[in-house]
């Protein structure tokens, strides 16, 4: 089988620097790819491009995947965000972030493993914003039933395929009855005429935040509206490490996006210090996506390789500044590459 061709977005801040770590462990594992490199974000404008040139839109539609750093999103002002963008031009409905504890990575807890499925495409990230007088603006929630419809019956496949028992939803129908009510409405839909089997539980967000804090163990698979999956997603980071130790999938019907949670973390841009481990573990994230769609076992023996020395240089206590360890971004793939077989 030839290589699989995937636009390699570096992305701003941390970005370049992440995606190049994940690049060099790539090709180490023997991961059958081409990389096309396209940009979005500042490092675009930068070039003279828009924020998201068409040719990186149109890019992804041609390879079907892509690989992308974080883009910065300016705040209160500025351009609309790029990664919310993406999602909504490639119709990348759902974000897939699986959170679990790490050997090696001690957090207060040691039973996480659960994933948030995020609707990825509407809500409050609509963009739909107005300023109705000098002092009065608004944001608009957009909910359709064809977006909750989809990512409900998402969910619930996942749950299924990944042998996952319970969907827990977080919601604020209590305040936003249409919105919110809408989204219930149709994961009670599917729950009750597709997969009577999954159990199904639905939780005011707000009490869910503080049930998770207690006890992560009690979640399974998490399905949430766009704004409430933003939040919980680092909330969730949080429980296992934080932002550096967190993957991230968008997935639409034939096209899909991976890209750690994190953002651009301006703050230790350009230092070399940035963990590369969200956008690593994406990179596995995306070689177990081809190889259940392209049927192309060599990708999945690749993913599989990278993650025995992850998990292996973890467990042996190579940390980025991050995680309380002293290795810079270059220090933590030296010390994945020793490990990898
Ligand atoms: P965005 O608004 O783009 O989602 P954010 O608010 O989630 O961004 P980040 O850019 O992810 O913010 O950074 C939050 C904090 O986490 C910062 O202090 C940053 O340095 C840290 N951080 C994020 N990602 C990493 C990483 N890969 N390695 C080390 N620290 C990180």
């Amino acid at each position: 089988m030839s290589p699989h061709d995937v636009v390699l977005i570096p992305g701003d801040g941390i970005g370049p620097e992440v995606t190049d770590a994940g690049l060099r462990v790539l090709e180490a594992a023997g991961a059958p790819l081409r990389f096309q490199v396209h940009h979005a974000g500042v490092t675009a404008i930068e070039q003279g491009l828009d924020v998201l040139p068409d040719s990186t839109v149109e890019a992804i539609k041609h390879c079907g995947v892509g690989l992308k750093g974080p883009c910065t999103t300016p705040v209160g002002e500025g351009f609309t965000s790029v990664n919310v963008q993406l999602r909504q031009k490639l119709n990348l409905f759902a974000a897939v972030r699986p959170v679990r504890n790490l050997e090696g990575i001690t957090t207060r807890f040691d039973d996480v493993n659960l994933v948030i499925i995020r609707e990825n495409t509407e809500g409050l990230y609509s963009g739909v914003e107005n300023q109705v007088t000098p002092d009065v603006v608004m944001s608009m929630k957009v909910a359709t039933q064809t977006a909750c419809d989809r990512i409900s019956r998402f969910g619930f496949r996942f749950a299924t395929l990944r042998q996952r028992n319970k969907i827990t939803v977080f919601h604020k129908a209590n305040i936003m009855k249409l919105t919110d009510g809408l989204f219930l409405r149709c994961a009670q839909q599917v729950h009750q005429s597709e997969y009577p089997n999954i159990a199904y539980e639905e939780m005011i967000i707000d009490a869910g935040c503080m049930k998770i804090v207690q006890d992560p163990s009690q979640f399974d698979v998490l399905l949430l509206e766009n704004l409430y999956g933003d939040v919980v997603s680092d909330l969730c980071a949080g429980l296992v490490g934080g932002l550096g130790v967190v993957p991230g999938a968008n997935i639409g019907e034939d096209l899909a996006v991976f890209e750690a949670v994190h953002g651009s973390a301006p703050d230790i841009a350009g230092q070399g210090v940035a963990n590369p481990l969200a956008l690593i573990m994406s990179s596995v994230m995306m070689l177990n996506h081809l190889a259940d769609t392209r049927n192309d076992p060599a990708c999945r023996a690749a993913g599989d390789r990278i993650k025995t020395s992850y998990n292996r240089a973890l467990a042996d206590g190579c940390h980025t500044r991050d995680l309380g360890g002293d290795l810079d971004t270059s220090g933590f793939v030296a010390a994945l590459l020793e490990r990898l077989d």
